[in-house]
């Protein structure tokens, strides 16, 4: 899954950045409204979700998520609100927020809400998603197979999460790259083959299907 952050606070950006990237999520940040409302614009690169601060310098964050609701970028967004601005709140749920936070937070609670939005997204009641025997624990990033545990590296976690919040649905290498990776990495799209072929090793036999010229699809016994 691939987070934009949105905050100027470096120090705060920087945390929320390495919490994620902790998490297993691919970050990207943006330190300013303008860069913000680029990178979240982009439909050939969509997020999963946005942590989206208000006060930001050159173009504010309500803007900015006016600006993507117009545009139909639907990306669940979980707004940072400043202390005692109630009324932040009420104009941010209102300009297409699915979620805030008040300024200061616990970086656990922003985890839990953003796990819950992305899965909600998703179409998903559970922290805990399932296919066949395996189950993907959205809480603590493990992997388990009839039980055991399965050592996966982040990114085969970040591909395999993807998969379990798609499944049954062809997902393209193109569109994998997109959500596993932040932007500022070398994405190299013969990477995903390597990540499919190991996850095949670790996971049962049948599980994930290649659609020829198509991509990948996760198949689960009913
Ligand atoms: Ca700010």
């Amino acid at each position: 899954m691939r987070v934009l952050v949105v905050e100027d606070e470096l120090t705060l950006a920087g945390q929320l950045a390495q919490a994620l990237g902790e998490e297993g999520y691919a970050v990207d940040v943006a330190h300013n409204g303008v860069d913000a409302h680029f990178m979240g614009d982009d439909e050939r690169a969509p997020f999963d979700a946005v942590v989206l601060d208000l006060g930001l310098p050159q173009m504010d964050g309500l803007t900015v998520l006016k600006k993507w609701r117009a545009a139909g970028r639907g990306m669940p967004v979980l707004i940072l609100t400043a202390r005692d601005n109630w009324h932040e709140k009420v104009t941010g749920i209102d300009a297409g927020a699915d979620d805030y936070l008040t300024k200061p937070f616990q970086m656990e609670e922003l985890l839990a809400r953003l796990r819950a939005l992305i899965r909600r997204a998703g179409g998903h009641a559970s922290a805990e998603l399932h296919c066949g025997p395996v189950m993907l624990d959205t809480r603590h990033s493990r992997v388990t197979v009839n039980g055991q545990a399965v050592t996966l590296t982040s990114h085969e976690y970040r591909v395999l999460d993807y998969l379990m919040h798609h499944c049954g649905q062809i997902v393209s290498r193109s569109v994998l790259i997109e959500h596993i990776y932040a932007q500022d990495c070398d994405r190299d799209s013969n990477t995903v083959e390597v990540f499919i072929a190991r996850l095949r090793k670790k996971l049962p036999p049948g599980l994930i299907e290649t659609e020829r010229g198509q991509g990948y699809r996760l198949v689960c016994p009913s």
